[in-house]
């Protein structure tokens, strides 16, 4: 103990702190539930503001084998070519009704992350005052493009990311839609107001809380997604990727640990009623917009096909 200083104790404290506050984890994204309004204050990465949202693809399904709810960050996302979209341009070609059905398990999903400040929880009070994850789906997204650029850019613009007394609140407001989906259309933000009990002290240590947005889902190689493939789905496809070199077998010890991230994660959202909310407010934005969806994946597919 004479080596171990409590400067060695606080250095790991604070690296434990710095890691659990990074990139966040599940338990960080809000929860929302249906028939409540939430008010939330977007906060800015001021370090970097690029990195103020994060604009991602994934895919999640339910093993058809096990059964456990199984999700990947798709790698289209930055960029690279992606094992789920690639089959479900195969099983779209197929065209027989199974294909279809198992192309639309593996449908490509697209949200939003950004840090928020939570001014009113009505279902969990403790997230009160918190900085939380806020994610989202197109519905969402529109109310945010119409605020920065759009039709109400003259009246809101840089104020939704401001946390003093001349920033604009989001009111997000979870309708229950006809196919009993959450909806999101009827948020809006709120005209100029301080939010309760925030000071210019305050504000810097909001500023300084927010979470790596990029950080917070482990990021799967084109050949680990190809194996969850094969393992969760009646599909035999190739795991290697032509056009990327692998090597060592070290891949299928990630794979594995992938994997069970994967697990725990959905652990916590089968835990959690308002976390299956979560998924399907995936869903529910997709249907929402079932026909721009369908153009989106028609546009994506030839884009895809052009590199087959
Ligand atoms: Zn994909």
């Amino acid at each position: 103990m004479t080596s171990f200083t409590k400067s060695m104790f606080d250095d790991i404290k604070t690296s434990l702190e710095n890691n659990s506050k990074s990139g966040g984890n599940f338990r960080d994204l809000l929860k929302t539930e249906k028939g409540n309004s939430y008010l939330v204050r977007f906060i800015p990465n001021v370090k970097e503001p690029k990195r103020t949202f994060y604009h991602y693809y994934h895919h999640g399904w339910q093993s058809e084998k096990t059964g456990q709810y199984i999700s990947a960050t798709c790698p289209t996302t930055w960029g690279d070519r992606c094992p789920i979209c690639e089959e479900r341009i195969k099983l779209y070609r197929d065209g027989t009704e199974e294909s279809k059905k198992l192309a639309y398990l593996l449908k490509r999903k697209e949200n939003w992350l950004v840090n928020i400040y939570v001014i009113t929880d009505p279902k969990n009070q403790e997230n009160n005052n918190q900085v939380k994850i806020l994610r989202y789906g197109k519905q969402v997204q529109k109310i945010i493009d119409d605020a920065m650029s759009g039709e109400d850019a003259d009246e809101f613009g840089a104020a939704i990311f401001d946390l003093s007394k001349d920033g604009c609140s989001l009111r997000l407001k979870v309708e229950e839609n006809e196919g009993g989906f959450p909806s999101y259309t009827s948020s809006r933000f709120l005209t100029k107001k301080a939010i309760p009990g925030m000071t210019a002290d305050k504000i810097e240590e909001v500023h300084n809380s927010v979470f790596e947005l990029d950080k917070l889902f482990d990021l799967m190689t084109y050949e680990d997604i190809a194996e969850m493939l094969n393992e969760h789905t009646t599909l035999n496809v190739e795991t290697n990727n032509a056009s990327t070199k692998k090597t060592s077998s070290k891949s299928n010890t990630s794979n594995t640990s992938n994997i069970n991230d994967d697990d725990s994660n959905d652990d916590d959202s089968n835990d959690d009623d308002s976390n299956d909310d979560d998924s399907n407010d995936d869903d529910s934005n997709d249907d929402d917009s079932n026909d721009d969806d369908d153009d989106d994946t028609d546009a994506k597919i030839q884009d895809l096909l052009k590199d087959l």
